[in-house]
């Protein structure tokens, strides 16, 4: 795969149809200076931010842009909510379409053909592989991603993070939770105790 990608860039560079120095600015944004960091801010927020998250979960796009992440591959994004009753989790079936502006570039798993088939065949599975464990009493709902629309994930909020400000509860956001193949990290003690 990696032959055939540098083999195309090539001919595409040779002809003229791309700049190789562009891609490469490209490729350094979206892995350097973007990246789940942007994603946990926004998650952040709605937790902190009744509101905020109300209007998250109406109008993901918009709300998202609002803290000044857009873009490509983030044109229209739908935020779905983890509660005890259904958890979500992101696939692209057929590709690898990821939340670019909030999530960065996905990671290789996220693009493996087995991840791919095996998320909607078997979630459970696959989620007690990433160490998710869900009561038989939760649903687990699969969000296929398209060309257009890209899924972003809200996780439970941890237990005992009440008084904890956005910049810690930002902390606490992985970027496998915002996939929905993950959980929220627990409090850790010292924060719990300096509240
Ligand atoms: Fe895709």
């Amino acid at each position: 795969m990696d032959l055939r990608v540098r083999a195309l860039e090539t001919v595409l560079a040779r002809k003229g149809y791309v700049d190789p120095a562009a891609l490469d600015v490209l490729i350094d944004t979206y892995q350097t200076r973007i990246g789940p960091r942007n994603g946990a801010r926004v998650v952040a927020k709605a937790w902190a931010d009744p509101a905020y998250r109300e209007w998250l979960l109406r109008d993901g796009t918009a709300a998202i842009a609002s803290l000044g992440y857009q873009g490509r591959q983030g044109e229209h994004m739908v935020v779905v909510e983890n509660t005890e009753a259904v958890h979500h989790m992101v696939v692209c079936t057929l590709c690898s379409c990821y939340p670019w502006p909030v999530l960065g570039l996905p990671p290789t798993w996220y693009k493996s053909a087995p991840y791919r088939s095996r998320a909607v065949r078997e979630p459970r599975a696959v989620l007690a592989e990433f160490g998710v464990r869900l009561p038989e009493a939760t649903q687990v709902r699969v969000w296929d991603s398209t060309a257009e629309i890209r899924y972003l994930v809200l996780p439970r909020r941890p237990a005992g993070s009440e008084g904890l400000s956005e910049e810690a509860l930002a902390e606490l956001v992985t970027r496998d939770s915002m996939v929905g193949v993950g959980e929220a990290l627990p409090v850790p003690p010292a924060a719990a105790s300096s509240q």
